[in-house]
């Protein structure tokens, strides 16, 4: 089976075109043939990279419509340096990851037209990235046809079953009647990474009790019982819990009101929230912890205090999950910085040794990828695990084909 994964965001899209025979591997294999467009590489032009086994290929073109830069994109399939098929029939099914899929989704979907219109009517709620994602369906549509299949994958999905305790806000009700409540993100990682910890433990992922850090530019905990989330830190929109890249995480809203009231306007406290704050706000230097690294190295303060901030949040969410969960079995690290970054995973790990958590350091600093790196008596173990949401994407794709 030929599927091709779509992952679309506000700034960018990622493609990936997975061959399945047989049975579904536990493991990502390679793909045969990856993209990305950057839409805004520079005013007016979009950057498009293509990678196979063999060739990598990388273009600037100039938008004059996206959907003109996708069909080009798509092309690049079945012709010129970049062919890994002989002709565009050879795909059998196109998933999607879609970021926000409210309380109408908990699993991934066949793609009908009322699919297409409860994503639409769900933009409200994600305006920079469901749009995105619709865009990408009606794409595919146009220039491989309306009768190949197409699965939407959600962000929300694997949070839905989060108990309302902790899923609803403590404000007006009419607010709840509105569709206010938490729905939480990256869903597709946090149960890519469960079912992975369960692989890795050699364990029922039913008995387990996990916490996920996927800890990218943007940032979220999730607690996991049973194979379900049950509690997680992003909310209503991706802007809450932890300190991200760029994003401040969660802030007393009494200081938006404050704020307001000297005459912020909505824009810019969007604009600073989402993008001139987190890492980036506080350091000053970068929203790349590598680089806040390295600032500190050369004795910044301010990049010293964006590191503590970042890591006394993490804990303390960490905390919050925990309770949640009432025990932890496995604490997992996960995306850019949860991969990379032995100092975020043993600073967090630190104020849990109280609970028996034993980091081995040398594990934690050898660039474990898929491994356990605490020590082989600690009471929780700690994992590292390179998500792969786009291979999450293609699985589902996967299961939910072979059931037809
Ligand atoms: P996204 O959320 O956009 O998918 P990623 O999961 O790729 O992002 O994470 C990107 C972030 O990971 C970078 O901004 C950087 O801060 C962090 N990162 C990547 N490599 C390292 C590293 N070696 N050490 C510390 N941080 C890293």
């Amino acid at each position: 089976m030929k599927i091709l994964v779509l992952n679309a965001g506000s700034s960018s899209q990622k493609s990936s075109l997975y061959s399945i025979d047989g049975e579904l591997p536990n493991q990502s294999p390679e793909p045969l043939w990856e993209a990305t467009i950057d839409w805004a590489h520079h005013p007016g032009f979009a950057e498009i990279k293509v990678k196979t086994a063999t060739t990598e290929v990388k273009e600037d073109i100039e938008v004059k419509s996206r959907l003109d830069i996708m069909a080009h994109l798509l092309s690049m399939l079945w012709q010129g340096k970049t062919a890994v098929l002989s002709h565009a029939s050879e795909i059998d099914v196109v998933g999607h990851r879609v970021v926000q899929g409210g309380q109408e989704y908990s699993e991934p979907v066949r793609i009908d037209q009322t699919v297409k219109e409860t994503i639409d009517r769900l933009s409200t709620l994600a305006p920079s990235h469901n749009p995105a994602n619709l865009e990408g369906i009606q794409a595919i549509e146009k220039f491989l046809g309306t009768e190949i299949p197409q699965i939407a994958v959600f962000d929300t999905a694997f949070h839905r079953q989060i108990p309302d305790a902790a899923a609803i806000y403590p404000v007006p009700y009419a607010w709840v009647e509105q569709g206010i409540r938490r729905y939480g993100f990256h869903g597709i990682s946090h149960q890519y990474c469960a079912h992975r910890a369960a692989q890795l433990l050699q364990r029922n992922l039913e008995d387990l009790r996990l916490i996920v850090c996927h800890l990218g530019n943007g940032c979220s905990l999730s607690a996991v019982a049973q194979g379900h989330s049950i509690d997680t830190t992003m909310g209503f929109t991706p802007l809450d819990g932890l300190m991200m890249g760029t994003r401040s995480g969660s802030v007393d809203p009494g200081v938006l009101i404050h704020l307001m009231r000297q005459g912020y306007s909505v824009d810019r406290l969007d604009r600073e929230l989402n993008k001139e704050s987190g890492l980036k706000g506080i350091s000053g230097v970068s929203a790349d912890l590598r680089q806040v690294m390295e600032a500190i190295e050369a004795g910044h303060a301010q990049a010293q205090l964006a590191l503590d901030i970042y890591v006394h949040r993490l804990r303390s969410y960490i905390a919050s999950m925990l309770a949640s969960l009432g025990g932890v079995d496995a604490l997992i690290f996960t995306a850019g910085v949860g991969e990379n970054s032995a100092i975020v995973r043993s600073l967090a790990c630190e104020s849990f040794q109280f609970l028996g958590l034993a980091l081995d350091s040398q594990k934690n600093e050898s660039r474990p990828i898929d491994q356990d790196i605490a020590t082989s008596d600690s009471k929780i173990r700690v994992l590292v695990i390179h998500t792969q949401e786009d291979w999450a994407i293609a699985a589902e794709c996967y299961r939910l084909q072979s059931k037809l």
